[in-house]
């Protein structure tokens, strides 16, 4: 009988993958309940949320999107209403003038070319004014229930890079990155879990981890945050008196 192979050890890139899926695990652990943070009932008022929710907490939109989804049921009473009492309508979510505006645009391109509908599709969505590719991934990945959306926010950019998933700054090459290391089946709810996770305990100020479940494979555990790195760096860089000069 001759002796098995010694079980292979796996590449770089599917080393990567596997710690990737690894800490994906241990958030899901974390935080069960991570979801999309925006409340909705339809395509049309998750892509409406997403627009108002620029600049703002999610939180707050919340608070006032189902008196909105009340009085505009749809992308054509939004598109019909008028511009004066939709502006005064949106005034509470901050940059009305701009969401009022984005909102009617939006809802008018759906009329015309969608008969009112959200569409399915990437660059239909994308096509729409005022709607961006976060947006567009967002409304697929959770109104569509599509599992292979990566949608990047402040908190999956901030996220992807401490933990290693990526070395870029621009949303579109994050995306692919992360993209290339999750399963198709696990990205959108991989968003979930980087926002809650970035919301309760990789917070942007003070990181806890001391308190993080994925510490041990984290490349950025202990290490001060960005901004206080450079700093740190700074001082750091300062000539240290010599042994001389110090007598
Ligand atoms: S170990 Fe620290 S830096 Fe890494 S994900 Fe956890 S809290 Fe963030």
């Amino acid at each position: 009988m001759s002796a098995g192979r010694a079980p292979r050890a796996p590449g770089r890139e599917e080393a990567a993958a596997l710690r990737a899926v690894e800490v994906l695990d241990h958030l899901e652990a974390a935080h069960p309940d991570a979801k999309c943070a925006l409340d909705f009932g339809s395509p049309l008022e998750l892509l409406v949320a997403t627009i108002l929710a620029a600049q703002a907490q999610d939180k707050h939109i919340n608070t006032l999107t189902p008196a909105l989804f009340r009085r505009y049921p749809t992308a054509a009473a939004w598109a019909s209403a008028p511009p004066e009492q939709v502006r005064e309508d949106l005034r509470p979510t901050g940059f009305f003038n701009q969401k009022a505006k984005a909102v009617q645009a939006t809802c008018q391109a759906l009329v015309e070319r969608h008969g009112g509908a959200v569409p399915e599709d990437l660059d239909a969505l994308v096509a729409l004014p005022g709607v961006g590719r976060k947006t567009a991934n967002v409304v697929l990945g959770n109104a569509f229930g599509h599992p292979d959306r990566v949608a990047v926010d402040t908190h999956v950019q901030r996220l992807a890079k401490l933990l290693g998933f990526t070395r870029h700054d621009d949303p579109v090459k994050i995306e692919a990155d992360l993209a290339a290391l999750w399963p198709a089946a696990r990205r959108t709810r991989g968003c979930h879990l980087l926002q809650f996770h970035g919301r309760r305990v990789c917070v942007a100020r003070r990181p806890r981890c001391d308190a993080c479940p994925v510490a041990p494979l984290c490349p950025s555990a202990h290490s001060p945050p960005p901004g206080k790195k450079a700093a740190g760096k700074k001082a750091a860089g300062k000539k240290a008196p010599s042994r001389k000069s110090a007598g």
